[in-house]
């Protein structure tokens, strides 16, 4: 199953993307956590990442085209993939359309997780990830066990005033794509509000029927 998840910041594209990879044995691809891994190494290029991401600005399509066609040409995606948080611009619809005519392969879904604007500044404000295991908590939705609270970091982005900006390029740059995935047949809207069991569920319901 070739998926794509499209939605803004905290919707939970990342959360529901780690059930649907396990349920539909896919690996997920997220753009933002390979560019995340070059930011930690310290490279040129992650020092060029990093000027955008904490600006709250979309790093530039080619250098995210690249870093997709790569990945998607590796051996664990024949199974399928769930891209996360790519593409994010119509130019990178455009390419990852050509990509996989080129492998011979299409798109089956794109799912798009809708969540307003309100509901996603408390979100991603109270989001904080352990840097030991990964895991992403909430503050107040889905608080650390006491142990785990004081290594809880925050990543650079998710403070409001840069939440503003990523929104800001969403509505701007990656709006676009539903009516883009509208005519081509394969947008479905999923619900993401609620308790993360029931957007789940819905998800599943979708994918399965
Ligand atoms: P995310 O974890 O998906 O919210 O991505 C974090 C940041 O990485 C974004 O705010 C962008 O700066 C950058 N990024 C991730 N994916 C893309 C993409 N497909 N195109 C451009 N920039 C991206």
């Amino acid at each position: 199953m070739n998926l794509i998840f499209v939605g803004p910041p905290g919707a939970g594209k990342g959360t529901q993307a780690e059930a649907i990879i396990n349920e539909f044995k896919i690996p997920q691809i997220s753009t933002g956590d390979i560019i995340r891994a070059a930011i930690r190494g310290g490279t040129a290029l992650g020092k060029e990442f990093k000027s955008y991401t904490d600006a709250g600005k979309l790093v530039p399509d080619d250098l995210v085209n690249r870093m997709v066609q790569e990945r998607l040409a590796q051996d664990d995606c024949k199974s399928g993939f769930l891209l996360d948080g790519y593409p994010r611009t119509e130019a990178q619809a455009e390419t990852l359309d050509k990509m996989l005519a080129g492998m011979g392969r299409k798109l089956d879904h794109v799912l798009l997780l809708e969540v307003a604007d309100d509901v996603l500044v408390e979100r991603i404000t109270g989001r904080r990830s352990d840097p030991e295991t990964g895991r992403v908590y909430h503050v107040k939705f889905d608080p650390p066990p006491a142990d785990v609270a004081p290594r809880l970091i925050q990543r650079s982005d998710d403070t409001e005033e840069v939440l503003r900006q990523r929104l800001s390029e969403y509505h701007d740059k990656t709006a676009p794509l539903i009516p883009y995935y509208e005519k081509a047949g394969l947008l479905r809207r999923v619900q993401g509000v609620g308790s993360m069991e029931d957007v789940r569920q819905r998800l599943f319901q979708m994918l399965r029927g």
